[in-house]
């Protein structure tokens, strides 16, 4: 099987130019040119050393190696020009979406982990597709590689954030994840500091768990939207798996081991989850965490019939959790055009081949 050289880490790549006759010295080059000039083809690199040149030559034209650099099937900017959403197209067909968005100087990726998604939420389109398959580091380091070339092409600086909240659920793919994020943070390439990155979870209690033993330095956002067994299990069906007082207790865990705050988040769906009986319970269940509070009104898709909350009802809910001693702040919706939201653009495109 072709593996592919953005799967590999710093560390990876020289054992395995070493262990192919080349210098060390030559990894760091190579490095250089795929990781920190994010170039989709290092070749084109004029000062490449001959040896090098040669070795990469051959195991791109033989196929023992190859590079992600996936193709884009549509390019969706926003009226406002603040969020970009592209779906990018993997060797086997699947299409991944990956979102740039912010302002000049401040820009965040929001990348995928997965083609599809096995968590089967009930308002989120990537939950609706179902489970496809994990993506591989090399894969999910492509897309954070693309938004740099696209920032670069526009003459910005490059990305300031990167979220893990795109399809997928980081981690139910919990190796391919982290090696990412050691390639991402790698300060010789992309250097995306690991306070500037999350990775946002439905609440896989071991990932977490794994998370604070191996204290990984990146915030960690906990998908909550309800505050008892009953009304969180017909929201997330993962909750069945791992119930509510389970994830709790291990973010519990998480604080003290790492003493990190957690980013809880909150879709506001409107009757569903949004009175300010919902918004006491969270003060009451979330009581002596280290804890912030985001809220996200629900962006509507096609298999989910709730709808968003109204603004006075987000704001009494807001209202709420700040008395309650909670840092909590109701996200804009950006780029809401673009068909926003996790997995919501694939959707779309699918939808519109369902009916052509
Ligand atoms: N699987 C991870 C990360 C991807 S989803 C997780 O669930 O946390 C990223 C965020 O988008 C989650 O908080 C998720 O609940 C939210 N989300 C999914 N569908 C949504 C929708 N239709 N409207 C608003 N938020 C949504
Ligand atoms: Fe998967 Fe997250 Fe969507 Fe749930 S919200 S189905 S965990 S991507």
């Amino acid at each position: 099987m072709t593996r592919s050289l953005h799967d590999l880490t710093f560390d990876q790549l020289r054992e395995l130019l070493v262990s192919e006759g080349l210098r060390p010295a030559h990894a760091g080059t190579l490095w250089n040119t795929l990781q920190f000039r994010a170039m989709a083809d290092p070749l084109v690199r004029e000062d490449l050393a001959p040896p090098l040149r040669k070795w990469l030559t051959r195991v791109l034209h033989e196929g023992s190696w190859m590079l992600d650099v996936p193709p884009v099937s549509s390019d969706t900017p926003s009226s406002d020009g603040l969020t970009h959403k592209f779906l990018l197209r993997m060797a086997d067909a699947q299409e991944i979406e990956t979102v740039i968005m912010g302002y000049t100087g401040r820009h965040t990726a929001c990348v995928s982990t997965q083609a599809g998604c096995a968590m089967g939420c009930v308002f989120c389109a990537t939950g609706q597709m179902g489970f496809v398959r994990h993506l591989r580091p090399g894969e999910i380091v492509a897309q954070v590689l693309h938004a740099q070339r696209i920032l670069r092409t526009k003459g910005e600086k490059g990305l300031r954030n990167l979220v893990f909240m795109g399809m997928g659920e980081p981690l139910h793919n919990y190796d391919a994840v982290m090696t990412a994020l050691d390639i991402i943070c790698d300060t010789r390439g992309l250097n995306i500091g690991p306070s500037k990155i999350s990775v946002s979870t439905v609440g896989v209690v071991p990932g977490i768990l794994r998370m604070a033993e191996e204290n990984r330095p990146y915030n960690l956002a906990v998908s909550l939207h309800a505050a008892t067994e009953e009304e969180r299990a017909k929201l997330i069906p993962a909750n069945q798996r791992w119930p509510l007082a389970d994830l709790i207790a291990a973010c519990r865990s998480y604080n003290a081991r790492t003493g990190r705050r957690i980013f809880f988040a909150w879709t506001l769906i409107h009757g569903v989850n949004d009175t300010p009986e919902h918004a006491k319970r969270i003060a009451e269940l979330l009581h002596g965490l280290d804890a912030h509070v985001n809220l996200i009104p629900l962006n509507r898709t096609e298999g989910y019939t709730g709808t968003e909350s109204d603004d006075a009802s987000a704001d009494t809910f807001h209202r709420i959790l700040q008395d309650a001693g909670f840092p909590c702040t109701i996200r804009q919706r950006r780029g809401i055009d673009v068909a926003a939201g996790c997995g919501q653009l694939k959707a779309a495109k699918q939808s519109r081949r369902k009916a052509a």
